[in-house]
């Protein structure tokens, strides 16, 4: 019998889970909810989005609109579940993250070869089974030691941030419009909430001067991860950055004026009815008092419920660079691998492209089947690649897909940015289609 272990399901677990199941392999996947949660998990479900409920663009031209198209080719469990559960988000691809995390739980808890254990995981037995340890960025803190102590592993860590969510039905609407920026997508994917001058100013000083929440046991080297930097750290670095930020004006008509307005705060929908909403950007670490009071200045939120404040976290990765291969097998111990977030790929669809690489080679080497390289022309494979190597800065940091990890074009291509996107997609979509014609995705 082959088996394959997986621990935490989360976006990569899950993935990696799907991939050593299809493969034929049994999987025992272990999560420790619903006993005990995270800081930033709040349900019982499988792969729950901890913070924004979208995925990026969904543009293949994209870098991680391309490693969508990737994993989706290679029959992933995790872009299943999102193009089946999408909502309305314009060129990007956003979810319903209840049903998202339904839809997923469903699939694995109904696969004949996966058995889930509901149980804290504080150690991997050096049993020969191959296990993917796919814990994220919050593991437990037994498991975590454990990395560290047993395995040797030096870890490393930022800040990331979630952004607040209001109840829909508290919005003001006569203080809102629905608009897609530059008339892109649905004019009802975002809704949006315009300022006049005097009311960002007024805004902004009490942005500035608000009191943030206390980080406990932390080290005092507060380094925030540029990608999800909280609003006032962002606000802190000049009067108008946010109006060149989050709160840029641009693309977005007013209805009642027929011009742009000073700044605009974006709310997205968290679901296809409209019943949350998310204000874009704003990740924050304000105490929760001062996210009620400063966020209820913007026109439209003065009587906003908040379901949920924005929250911030310690965010531990894995120092990976000689450490793992780009298969994210552990060198010392190749029956070993690490997916996800931890692994210092950073991201959600990053993430699970992370376990569904790892989940492939996981049940190849449960199977005794050689590892499955991907190449560094596909974005899958060039995540992988960075992971094992750093990059060329020596200063190994969390990474989102981009082209600038992938194999570069040998030839020039005109038309900007976007047209070199499309000819890495072409590139990159006819090898995963060449190796899935010969079954080895
Ligand atoms: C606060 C915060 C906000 C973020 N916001 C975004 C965002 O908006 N957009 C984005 O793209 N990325 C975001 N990220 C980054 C990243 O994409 C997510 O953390 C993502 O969920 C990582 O996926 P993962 O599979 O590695 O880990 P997770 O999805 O966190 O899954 C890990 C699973 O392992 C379980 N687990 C942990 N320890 C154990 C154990 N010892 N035994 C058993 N089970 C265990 C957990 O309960 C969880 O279910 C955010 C991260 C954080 C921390």
């Amino acid at each position: 019998m082959s088996l394959v272990r997986v621990i935490g399901a989360g976006l990569a677990g899950c993935e990696a889970a799907w991939q050593a199941a299809r493969r034929g392999v049994d999987v025992e996947l272990y999560e420790m909810k619903p006993g005990s949660h995270t800081p930033a998990h709040k349900t019982d479900g499988m792969a729950e989005l901890v913070c924004s409920n979208s995925l990026r663009s969904n543009e293949v031209s994209n870098a991680v609109g391309l490693l969508k198209e990737e994993m989706r080719r290679s029959s992933s469990l995790i872009m299943e579940a999102a193009d089946k559960t999408r909502v309305p988000a314009g060129s990007a691809l956003a979810v319903d993250r209840r049903a998202f995390s339904d839809y997923i739980t469903d699939k694995i808890r109904s696969h004949g070869r996966i058995t889930v254990y509901e149980r804290e995981v504080t150690e991997i037995p050096d049993d020969g089974t191959v296990t993917v340890i796919a814990t994220g960025p919050l593991t437990s803190d037994a498991l975590s030691d454990w990395i560290g102590e047993t395995l040797g592993l030096s870890k490393l860590h930022f800040f990331d941030a979630a952004a607040p969510i209001v109840d829909g039905g508290t919005i003001d609407y006569d203080r809102a419009f629905f608009a897609s920026r530059y008339g892109r997508g649905e004019p009802t994917d975002y809704l949006n909430l315009p300022m006049t001058k005097e009311e960002y100013d007024a805004f902004y000083d009490a942005l500035v001067s608000a009191r943030v929440a206390e980080l406990h046991g932390e080290d005092g080297g507060l380094t925030v991860f540029e990608g999800c930097m909280p609003v006032e750290v962002m606000a802190a670095r000049g009067r108008d950055t946010l109006r060149f930020g989050p709160m840029k004006p641009v693309g977005l008509t007013v209805p009642s004026t027929g011009r742009e307005a000073y700044a605009v705060v974006q709310l997205r929908r968290e679901d296809e009815a409209g019943t949350m909403y998310n204000l874009v950007g704003f990740q924050t670490h304000l105490a929760f008092p001062e996210q009620k009071r400063v966020f209820g200045m913007i026109p439209g939120l003065a009587e906003a419920e908040f379901l949920r404040y924005g929250v911030m976290h310690r965010n531990t990765y894995i120092n990976s660079p000689g450490v793992l291969s780009r298969t994210y097998s552990l060198r010392s111990r190749p029956r070993l691998y690490f997916a996800g977030q931890m692994t210092g790929v950073e991201g959600y669809v990053e993430s699970a492209a992370s376990g569904l690489y790892a989940g492939i080679n996981a049940a190849r080497r449960a199977l005794g089947m050689d590892e499955l390289i991907l190449p560094v022309e596909t974005m899958t494979g060039a995540m992988g690649a960075y992971v094992e190597t750093g990059g060329l800065s020596g200063d190994f940091q969390p990474m989102n897909a981009n082209f600038g990890i992938i194999a570069p074009l040998d030839y020039k291509v005109r038309g900007g940015k976007r047209a070199r996107g499309a000819e890495y997609a072409k590139r990159a979509l006819e090898i995963i289609d060449k190796m899935k014609g010969e079954g080895l995705i």
